[in-house]
């Protein structure tokens, strides 16, 4: 007998026939006589519509007030899923965030977890029923207010509670049957990945690839926790492994996918004074407004003067970030500020790429035949990413995805 997390995602859960259909396969889990604990979203377009809502009426919301609400999704969904596990003769049991123990800091929208005391879990597990807990959403450690994980959180959730009940895997049920040389919506000749590392996973989820929430795959790196993304439309089929590098047998491939991001906001600012302790203000001044930077590009100074710093950020903090450049303008003699939120990264990501010089060449030469202008680029271990302007992120993703030859079979599985 093992214990199994599952999770199903917003279209998987879109209506109460999906609801049904996935109440059968958790129904199949529960029958081979393992423990199941199933992880739910809301219905698909759901939460976007809670967001919508707020958007209407508070252009800069109270965060804590934006979880109130955008929380409320899953908390229908658990309860329609026990409902219908229990009409088809399974006993089950809903648990919200707080009902679980789900306790997380108080980065309201984005919050981390911090423990799961999943005593309400494993009360309901020992007398053997299905439980299912809300996704996405959490209650803060020193005040108990809700709180939700960021968008795409509830695969965060399924794995942190796979590993708080060290779960012997956690099953991410989705739309489609894997995790893909990239996004198979764009590039039709993408190929499912049977396995990968948590490494490579970990920058395909963090340079844009959603069928994954990054910090769900730090979970399952820290412990160890094999996951498996699958189609819930297609429950047989085996899907994508996430594990250990070390337990895959890898072929020599260069690069294993290609991932985009569209939610990048570039910000240049000219003219700034090149002394120490520049960078630092601008860069505190922005994280105290809870803005996340991504890539930052400082030029080398021509006049031992003044420089310019280019760096990018989530497209819907764009404005904070650029507020806070404001306030810093006149003390930093800042001569121009630009804004650009018409900018996507799209990368190339490998752990191949680390013993080969000239993939990132290759890259760039893949986009210059294209006549795509490279704005911003940045490297690492094992990935190359480019800012482009964003209306060349699908033809950049296909150019990329055949120039690196991601179409033909690879031949990677467990050792
Ligand atoms: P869910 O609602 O189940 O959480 P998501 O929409 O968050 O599903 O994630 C699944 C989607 O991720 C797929 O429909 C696909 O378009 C997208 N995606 C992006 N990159 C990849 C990739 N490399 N492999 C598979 N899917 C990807
Ligand atoms: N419902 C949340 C969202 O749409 C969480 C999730 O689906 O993972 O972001
Ligand atoms: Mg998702």
């Amino acid at each position: 007998m093992a214990l199994i997390v599952m999770k199903f995602g917003g279209t998987s859960v879109g209506n109460c026939e999906k609801i049904k259909g996935v109440a059968k396969i958790v129904a199949n889990e529960k029958a081979k006589g393992n423990d199941v604990v199933v992880a739910v979203s809301a219905m698909s377009g759901e939460t976007d519509k809670l967001v919508g809502f707020v958007n209407e009426i508070s252009a800069n919301p109270d965060w804590r007030e934006y979880d109130q609400v955008v929380s409320t999704g899953e908390q229908v969904t658990i309860g329609l899923l026990a409902l219908a596990l229990q009409e088809i003769g399974v006993p089950a049991i809903s648990f919200t965030g707080w009902q679980m123990g789900m306790v997380t800091n108080a980065a309201h929208s984005k919050a981390r977890i911090r423990t799961i005391s999943a005593e309400r879990i494993k009360l309901a597990l020992a007398e053997s029923k299905v439980v299912v807990v809300a996704g996405f959403q959490g209650i803060t450690e020193h005040t108990g207010d809700i709180a939700t994980l960021g968008r795409g959180g509830s695969d965060t959730t399924a794995v942190a509670v796979a590993a708080g009940l060290k779960a012997d895997v956690c099953d991410i049920y989705t739309d489609v049957d894997g995790v893909y040389t990239t996004d198979p919506r764009i590039v039709p000749e993408a190929r499912r990945i049977p396995v990968i590392s948590y490494d490579e996973m970990l920058e395909m989820a963090s340079l844009g690839a959603k069928v994954l929430q990054t910090r769900s795959v730090e979970f399952a790196k820290k412990y160890n926790v094999p996951v498996r993304v699958r189609s819930t439309f297609k429950p047989e089929d085996e899907g994508t492994l996430v594990t250990r590098e070390e337990d895959i047998k890898m072929e020599k491939v260069l690069v294993s996918g290609i991932a985009y991001n569209k939610n990048e906001a570039k910000i240049t600012l000219s003219g700034v004074a090149d002394a120490p302790g520049v960078a630092s203000t601008i860069f505190t001044a922005i994280s105290a407004k809870n803005v996340n930077v991504d890539m930052i590009v400082q030029n080398v100074s021509k006049d031992h003067a003044t420089t310019d710093l280019s760096f990018t950020v989530p497209k819907n903090e764009m404005n904070m970030a650029l507020a806070a450049v404001e306030e810093l303008r006149k003390e930093l003699k800042i001569a121009d500020v630009l804004a650009d939120n018409k900018v996507a990264k799209v990368s190339i990501i490998g752990v191949g790429m680390q013993s080969h010089a000239g993939v990132a060449a290759q890259m760039f030469s893949a986009l210059a035949k294209e006549g795509i202008n490279i704005m911003m680029i940045s490297t690492s271990e094992i990935k190359v990413s480019c800012v482009i302007s964003e209306k060349y992120t699908e033809l950049a993703v296909r150019v990329l995805h055949e120039c690196f030859g991601l179409e033909k079979e690879q031949v990677k599985e467990l050792k």
